[in-house]
């Protein structure tokens, strides 16, 4: 079965979330394994180090080329993890859900790839050199460590692989598969608090309902991530007709992608509406 190799100082963060719901259940229904392994299996001397003091000076701790080396070389010889490696660093390729499809068809074809969990202040630059395939970066944040961005990829990656997800529809209607953000979605009670579920999806008008969510997932990309709907590009007559259907046209404003960028990156202002 296809496997994702964690490498790590905390094998028991990355096996508690390798173990749980979606993992868990791709694991133990035979489809994909994410498993660890402990970067201290090769620490040196009594303590098992697995870090030391920056050359040059400065604060904090550097991990060391020997164990890692070792840790991942050795799983690799012994059949336990394969290449490509990537480790997980803020200076990587971000991960997307289009780096997402990447990972997961390359685990279909090849089997696996293994991820690699910096700590401290992060790998001797021999690690990136000469041992990483590649870097792996859930985002322009500094974290503690590489194992909640490890998790971050398991899971991305994971959920992509087929038979790990139930419905392997959810898949492909979800956000960011056709360029657009998911439509809202509402469960029982149809009345909640004196707010209704739209009428739309209680009429059990099935085209009429697809194309009321074609035309919510326009309305909620162009206002919430501009720049996602500028990539969209222009609206096909199909998306017009829907939009105009349910009154939603005018909240697609042209002008809105240039105010956002002009204000910096979108979807990067304030967290509050
Ligand atoms: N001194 C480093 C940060 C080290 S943070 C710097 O300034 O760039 C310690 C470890 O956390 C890193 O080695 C990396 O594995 C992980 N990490 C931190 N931020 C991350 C991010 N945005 N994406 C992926 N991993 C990250």
């Amino acid at each position: 079965m296809p496997r994702i190799s964690v490498f790590t100082l905390f094998p028991e963060l990355i096996e508690a979330h390798a173990s749980s719901s979606l993992l868990g259940r791709a694991r133990n229904g035979g489809v994909l394994e994410v498993r660890a392994h402990n970067l201290r299996r090769f620490g040196i001397g009594v303590h098992q180090a697995v870090d030391d003091a920056p050359f040059g000076g400065g604060a904090g701790m550097v991990l060391a080329p020997g164990p890692v080396f070792a840790a991942v070389e050795t799983a690799i010889e012994e059949g336990a993890a394969a290449r490509p490696v990537f480790l997980l660093g803020p200076g990587g390729r971000r991960l997307t859900q289009r780096v997402a499809r990447e990972l997961a068809a390359l685990l279909v074809d090849t089997g696996g790839f293994s991820l690699v969990c910096g700590r401290y202040e992060g790998f001797d630059q021999r690690i990136h050199d000469h041992l990483a395939d590649g870097e792996l970066s859930i985002g322009d944040v500094v974290l503690g460590g590489g194992e909640v961005a490890a998790m971050a990829v398991a899971e991305a990656v994971g959920r992509l692989v087929p038979g790990v997800m139930g419905n392997e529809q959810s898949a492909v209607v979800e956000s960011f598969a056709d360029g657009l953000l998911e439509h809202p979605q509402y469960t029982r009670p149809a009345e909640f608090r004196g707010w209704a579920v739209p009428e739309v999806l209680r009429s059990g008008d099935h085209a009429r309902v697809a194309r009321w969510r074609l035309a919510t997932a326009i309305s909620i990309t162009a206002a919430k991530r501009p720049d996602l709907f500028a990539e969209h590009g222009e609206l096909t007559s199909v998306e017009r007709r829907a939009l105009k259907e349910f009154a939603m046209l005018d909240t697609i404003r042209p002008d809105r992608g240039a105010e956002n960028d002009a204000a910096g990156h979108a979807g990067d202002g304030s967290l509050t509406e």
